[in-house]
């Protein structure tokens, strides 16, 4: 069994990038920019954007941070997507979801300009995605399909099957999976709430990819022998012997499936840390004009 270490390869991505920045900066070339708009306090989401525009300075990119208070109106925003979408210094921008409640997300998702839109959200995006056009793919389906190509994970002709169906994971990867491409070429089965005899369809799969959010819901008897497993889940337990109250896990019985699997990723370490690399990329690849 092959344990992904998401955190080592997300650290040699950026490592990579930082070197192709130095060598632009080097040629005098422009610097790749990311602006990220923060508004209210929801303190996960101060977390996640402090770390990315920690990370966006650790591989020399510029980046800008645009923090609004809670009661900031719709129309302001729009404003600040607005301004963003013309400034040419700015290579790509995302906005920190989920937005406070008086504010619709679909509207300022769809007022980003598909160009900058390096989350990958916007339904221009999507829909090149599932066409096969250049695009900005999204960040953790893009992460996956980094891990399964630099570990040479063979996907061709695999039955891959996804537990979830959300925008942001289990539908995208089941379009990147299915294309034809070197990464792709699976038979993929996108398996959900509603599904029947769920762990039917999964003992049938060479590749599991779980995304619901829910504790250690794939079992053992769930895992075909050989199987490689890539956990989304990221979920709280209590416990009372971590000094916080909780611990991290997965959507998978990592300790009792790990045995069966050829290879597994890890909660946390695995696709968690590759998320934010995949902005990068994204970032990168739009100031080099390599998508539009
Ligand atoms: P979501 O919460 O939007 O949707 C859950 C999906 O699971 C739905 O499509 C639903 O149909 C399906 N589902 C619910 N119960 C099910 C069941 N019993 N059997 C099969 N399917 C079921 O999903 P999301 O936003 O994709 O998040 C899923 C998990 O992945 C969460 O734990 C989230 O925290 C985590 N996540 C991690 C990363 C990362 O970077 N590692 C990124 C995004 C999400």
């Amino acid at each position: 069994m092959t344990k992904i270490d998401g955190k080592q390869l997300a650290a040699d991505i950026k490592e990579e990038i930082a070197e192709e920045v130095k060598a632009i900066r080097a040629a005098g070339g422009k610097i790749p920019h990311l602006a990220a708009v923060l508004v209210g306090e929801d303190p996960a989401s101060q977390v996640y954007v402090r770390n990315k525009v920690r990370d966006c300075e650790r591989v020399g990119f510029n980046s800008t941070l645009i923090k609004k208070e809670a009661d900031t109106s719709e129309e302001e925003l729009l404003a600040i997507v607005n301004l963003l979408n013309v400034d040419d210094d700015i290579d790509g921008f995302i906005v920190q979801l989920p937005l406070p409640k008086h504010i619709n997300e679909e509207k300022i998702t769809l007022a980003i300009d598909p160009k900058k839109d390096v989350d990958g959200f916007h339904p221009v995006n999507f829909g090149r995605m599932a066409q096969g056009l250049p695009c900005y793919w999204p960040a953790t389906p893009f992460g996956i399909m980094q891990m399964l190509d630099r570990y040479n994970i063979e996907t061709s002709g695999k039955r891959c099957v996804i537990l979830g169906r959300s925008n942001i994971v289990g539908t995208p990867i089941s379009i990147l999976l299915s294309r034809k491409a070197k990464v792709g070429n699976c038979t993929v089965t996108l398996t959900h709430s509603r599904t029947q005899n769920i762990e039917e369809e999964v003992k049938r799969a060479d590749i599991i990819i779980a995304a619901i959010g829910i504790p250690n819901y794939v079992t053992a008897n769930m895992v075909s022998e050989g199987a490689v497993v890539i956990d989304v889940g990221i979920n709280r337990v209590e416990d009372a012997t971590r000094k916080r109250g909780y611990r991290l896990v997965g959507d998978v019985d990592y300790e009792n499936v790990a045995p069966k699997c050829s290879y597994i990723t890890p909660v946390p370490g695995g696709v968690g840390p590759m998320t934010i690399t995949s902005l990068l990329m994204n970032t990168l690849k739009s100031c080099k004009g390599e998508v539009y």
